[in-house]
């Protein structure tokens, strides 16, 4: 999966993962920790969160070409651990 660098605001202590809704083909982030889930990145900062618990839908990891086509490529984690 590949990770963001955008400042995790919510609990401060995930590491954001870029996913996408299998549904829709929405990329979002969520946090590996708390499990927020985050659609709106608006200058370089999250939007509102929703609890991505037990979603409606399943989602997968995205790739390289999604998070590019979603203007998000910046943000791209570099050191994959
Ligand atoms: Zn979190």
């Amino acid at each position: 999966m590949i990770h963001s660098t955008i400042e995790r605001r919510n609990c401060g202590q995930g590491l954001l993962e870029f996913v996408i809704r299998m549904d829709s083909g929405e990329l979002y982030l969520e946090c590996d920790e708390c499990l927020t889930g985050f659609t709106e990145v608006v200058d370089g900062q999250l939007g509102r969160g929703f609890l991505a618990i037990g979603p409606e839908w399943t989602a997968r990891d995205a790739t390289v070409e999604e998070i590019s086509a979603a203007g998000l490529a910046w943000s791209i984690r570099e050191d994959r651990t």
